[in-house]
């Protein structure tokens, strides 16, 4: 399969340690080859030689449209209707706080409901919550079973918050048929894309989507604490109130005006000075999905979560294994998750011997697979090791259920 794999080229583009199964570019992207040359690049010749000039002539100060610019594609808008700042944690925070600002504003409305995911992640919510602390007892928050969120959507509902692939089981929202169904009853969509964008092939604007954050530091391959991106369509940018309003937000940000305009496009939503460094890695980052098909990644994903599964039935029947993810190619993202009832253990038995997956609460086994750098040997190989560490129980080794602060 790795043979006759047309996507086997983009493996060059990272570096992988020797002998690494890694099975979690979900969570953090591997590192690619032009990362550490680009940065020290920057940090040398622009920082160290050209100083404050490189604002200008390295072209600093357009940084989150530019690297911006890259991305879009892979979300399938237009490069001036995304923006690289921040965390999506603080992207999120913009775009809910404007668009509840704007329904608050409306004449007569009576939409109550912030909407979201119950076992969204949680950063969604707790920022859903403190959004809505500002708001008294306007808006209050509408939790539901992902699979009911689309029935969820009716007039009372001002906005939800609706993550595209679920973190836990990598379970793949209809983007258009909820989009569709928000249309017609009137209310704001806000997309966390952080495990689908550089994971599926997206059309945000041919699906109807207005509104999307999501993260530099997971498929997008942009290093631990990559900055994140929001995405608004331009019929609503000029609308959006941008409560946030820092200097790079503004209409002349080097007017130094005392009084704030946001930028009449997507750069009101900026708020401070741009993370430089941070931004020239995730443009090497997204630079890795040069001349990618997302056609042919997508198909490969597919196919390397087929084989990982299938492999795991094989293999692994009877040791305590439950796949969570989706069987539906449609609702299937580009991860794998098992239930097991020492999963935490598990997982690091397999992690002390190259395999690299994660854990998350309360019992999943987390296996993502990223079709840039993953091979079908790597499945292979992980499930040699996946079955050994079952098999022998050498998981329950005390050493093993020793907790981290980062599990
Ligand atoms: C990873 C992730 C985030 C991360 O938010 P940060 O602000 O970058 O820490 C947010 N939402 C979802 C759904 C994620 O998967």
């Amino acid at each position: 399969m790795d043979r006759d794999d047309p996507l086997r080229y983009p493996r060059q583009r990272f570096q992988i340690p020797q002998g690494l199964l890694y099975l979690d570019g979900n969570s953090l992207g591997a590192l690619p080859k032009s990362t550490p040359n680009d940065v020290m690049q920057t940090i040398t010749k622009d920082w160290g030689e050209r100083l404050i000039g490189s604002w200008n002539d390295a072209g600093w100060v357009n940084l989150p449209a530019t690297v911006a610019a890259k991305l879009a594609p892979l979300l399938g808008v237009q490069a001036g209707e995304v923006v690289i700042a921040d965390s999506t944690s603080v992207n999120l925070f913009k775009l809910l706080s404007g668009v509840l600002l704007a329904d608050s504003k409306r004449n007569g409305t009576t939409r109550r409901w912030i909407l979201s995911e119950r076992d969204n992640f949680p950063t969604d919510l707790y920022i859903a919550e403190g959004v809505l602390s500002l708001f008294g007892d306007r808006y209050a928050l509408k939790l539901v079973a992902r699979e009911d969120i689309g029935a969820s959507i009716d007039d009372s509902v001002a906005v939800a918050l609706i993550t595209h692939v679920d973190y836990r089981t990598g379970h793949l929202h209809d983007m258009r048929a909820l989009c569709q169904r928000a249309d017609v009853c009137g209310v704001e969509l806000i997309w966390d894309l952080s495990h689908s964008a550089g994971a599926v092939p997206l059309d945000l604007a041919g699906d109807g989507a207005n509104y999307a954050v999501g993260c530099g530091y997971k498929y997008l391959n942009g290093g631990p604490g990559a900055p994140g991106y929001a995405y608004v369509r331009q019929t609503r940018q000029a609308t959006l109130p941008a409560p946030l309003s820092g200097w790079f937000g503004h209409a002349a940000p080097f007017a130094f005006l005392p009084a704030y305009q946001p930028a009449p496009d997507i750069r009101r939503l900026l708020c401070g000075t741009p993370s430089v460094l941070a931004m020239i890695a995730l443009g090497s980052g997204i630079d890795t999905f040069d001349g990618v098909s997302m056609i042919e990644l997508r198909k490969k994903s597919l196919a390397l979560s087929d084989l990982f599964w299938q492999l795991v039935d094989q293999r692994c029947a009877g040791m305590g294994l439950r796949c969570v993810s989706p069987v539906d190619h449609a609702t299937r993202a580009s991860q794998l998750s098992f239930a097991h009832p020492a999963a935490f253990a598990v997982m690091q038995a397999l992690i002390s011997r190259g395999v690299i997956g994660d854990f998350r609460q309360p019992n999943l086994m987390r296996f993502g697979f990223t079709p840039l750098y993953t091979r079908f040997t790597d499945c292979w190989d992980a499930i040699d090791v996946l079955e050994d560490v079952l098999r022998s129980e050498v998981w329950r080794q005390p050493r093993f259920s020793e907790k981290k602060q980062v599990p």
